[in-house]
């Protein structure tokens, strides 16, 4: 079933962005899958069982001249080394992440069945500041804890908000076991400080209430952490205040063998030091 769908988002200043969504599997938004360019610059570069229609997408538009990866995950980086090999280029990527995009890393059964495999790919460190084609400020902002090198991009002038892996959904029903909750909430915090206008997910797509869906995303998190801790203060284990919170576990568990699974949320979520969040 094709999921494509194209994007297409002008500022009053002329800043034009596209984007393709593409996907393998019609799933909702964990399974697809949006690639933005705005000119030459093209921010994160899909997966790579999707290369196909991530190239005919390329090639409408002017040649990539820079490829901004948000973090190492797989649905991200797939393309980067033929997008490199394609266009001549070096991509860019968080200095946490370049180790691994060389290297290669794990990828649990069922990612690389939606996704595909990456390929290796030496990548040159994010710097703070980038630009975009017209001069254009753009501001690379660490924001760790769905990743350790969670990097969003910032476009001051048109109040845009490139958003990587850090918004998603308002709400949260299950935590990777690699992901750190207080560390995504201070980097949501951090965020919601920013003049933000739109939001760019490569998930959910453009979302201009994306800043507001931020702010609840925060507000639904502290409420979960405080309703768990005084859980967990009453005596409760993890496993019943996941059961009465969230609900009882449910396929993802067994499917992804505990990777994603919503006691892996109830843990990070008694360990939120929520005098942070006051
Ligand atoms: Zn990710």
């Amino acid at each position: 079933m094709p999921i494509r769908q194209h994007y297409h988002y002008q500022h009053a200043d002329g800043t034009n962005l596209s984007g393709v969504k593409v996907g393998r599997l019609k799933g909702g938004i964990n399974t697809n899958f949006i690639v933005y360019r705005i000119g030459s610059v093209l921010i994160d570069a899909g997966p790579s069982n999707q290369w196909r229609h991530v190239k005919a997408f390329l090639q409408q538009g002017e040649p990539i001249e820079q490829l901004w990866l948000t973090h190492h995950h797989e649905d991200h980086s797939g393309n980067a080394s033929r997008i490199a090999r394609l266009y001549k280029l070096r991509p860019l990527a968080p200095a946490l992440a370049q180790q691994k995009l060389a290297r290669g890393f794990r990828i649990p059964a069922l990612q690389q069945m939606t996704w595909g495999k990456p390929r290796r790919v030496v990548t040159e460190t994010l710097p703070e500041r980038l630009q975009l084609d017209d001069g254009s400020e753009v501001i690379a902002i660490h924001t760790p804890g769905h990743a350790a090198d969670l990097t969003c991009f910032y476009l001051p002038q048109q109040r845009w908000f490139f958003s990587g892996d850090l918004y998603l959904a308002r709400r949260l029903k299950y935590m990777r076991a690699d992901e750190n909750l207080m560390q995504l909430m201070l980097s949501l915090k951090q965020v919601l400080a920013l003049d933000i206008d739109v939001v760019f997910c490569p998930h959910r797509g453009i979302d201009e209430q994306g800043k507001a869906g931020m702010l609840d995303k925060l507000d639904f998190l502290i409420q979960l952490c405080r309703d768990c801790q005084r859980l967990a203060a009453e005596g409760e284990h993890t496993a019943a205040i996941g059961e009465q919170l969230l609900g009882p576990p449910e396929m993802m568990d067994k499917i992804t063998r505990g990777n994603f699974s919503k006691l892996n949320l109830v843990r990070e979520a008694l360990l939120v030091d929520l005098a942070q969040f006051n």
